[in-house]
């Protein structure tokens, strides 16, 4: 049951885990009535938000990426700091199955009372999962939690999404598969911040800092996005808990850095000048493709397409040109 907007904002600013997992179910909710609601309520705790560390990780399943979350948010949990995981999944709408669901993922961070652990929605668009995920992290931060952990699955554009919506991006490798077989793109490396081997244990010890080398060389002939910043190539290994401290000190170093120069607060700046675009874009699209005209008008379109009668350029330009009308 909805409950005002109050019960809310109250329970959220006072940490309490149920409201703000109710809060998130109203970002979440496709219903225009949760959405108003949801986006009041976002308004109102604005003021508070901003203050976390905004971290993203991507990796290939398999890299490692929950293993290490657990051991690295367990470790930040030791150290007093409070933790939210929100995880992208864009694959589990068309397996059916979410692999962010698997229960045996973080066992250990998923019952401690300093961590709070989130699947984004496993429909929509990839820009509505991320929206949603954008608004969750404010509510997140409005509720008091020190760090944001925003996983996405390193297959798809969502790396690219989810980097311009947090100050450090993690992307998480393994030794002995290319590139292509990561399926990482060039323009993940041109966002990541650091670029951590992982399963950098037993016999693969050498096999991890071989890769941490080529990758090294190989971000040496990409331009630096950041006059201050040089990105780092670490190892780990999730599992036996080593190396995981060295990435936090990055985490910071990179903060510290971007915060001295003045980066920080630009780079925050243009991430939110960036989302209101990228809002704009979306909301333009969704309101023209529902706009009676328009439905009414591309069936014939495309049948004249079809049959030649008209060329796609053409037919587009018609199309577009009912915006004029509908303004
Ligand atoms: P994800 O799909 O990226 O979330 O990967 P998982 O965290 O589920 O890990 C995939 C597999 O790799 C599991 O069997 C893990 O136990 C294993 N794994 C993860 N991290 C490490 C590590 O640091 N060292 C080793 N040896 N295995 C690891």
């Amino acid at each position: 049951m909805v409950k005002d907007t109050q019960y809310y904002i109250d329970g959220v600013i006072a940490g309490d885990r149920l409201v703000l997992a109710r809060t998130i179910t109203l970002i979440e909710s496709s219903l225009a009535g949760h959405q108003a609601l949801a986006r009041t309520i976002i308004d109102s705790l604005l003021p508070r938000t901003g203050n976390a560390v905004r971290l993203g990780i991507t990796g290939v399943p398999g890299a490692g990426k929950s293993t290490f979350i657990e051991s690295f948010g367990t470790m930040l949990t030791e150290m007093g700091l409070r933790v939210a995981v929100l995880a992208i999944d864009p694959s589990s709408g068309r397996s059916g199955g979410s692999i962010l669901g698997d229960k045996t993922r973080m066992e250990k961070l998923a019952v401690n009372d300093k961590a709070f652990i989130r699947p984004s929605p496993s429909s929509g668009t990839l820009g509505g999962v991320a929206g949603k995920t954008r608004e969750t992290m404010l509510v997140c931060e409005a509720a008091g939690f020190d760090v944001i952990i925003i996983e996405t699955v390193g297959v798809g554009q969502s790396e690219t999404t989810v980097a311009s919506m947090v100050d450090f991006f993690l992307v998480l490798m393994i030794a002995g598969a290319g590139d292509e077989l990561q399926g990482i793109k060039k323009g993940v490396l041109e966002v990541a911040d650091a670029i951590v081997i992982n399963k950098a244990d037993r016999d693969n010890v050498g096999k991890a800092e071989l890769a941490r080398k080529e990758y090294q060389a190989a971000l040496h002939l990409l331009m630096p996005y950041s006059p201050n910043w040089t990105v780092p190539v670490l190892t780990c290994s999730a599992l036996e808990k080593v190396g995981i401290e060295e990435i936090w000190q990055a985490v910071e170093e990179h903060r510290r850095a971007l915060t001295d120069s003045g980066e920080f607060y630009q780079k925050r700046k243009d991430q939110a000048r960036q989302w209101f675009g990228f809002l704009l874009d979306e909301g333009l699209k969704d309101w023209f493709y529902n706009s009676a005209k328009v439905k009414k008008t591309i069936p014939g379109l495309l049948g004249e397409i079809e049959q030649e009668h008209t060329s796609p350029t053409v037919a587009a330009a018609r199309l577009l040109s009912l915006l004029d009308d509908t303004v």
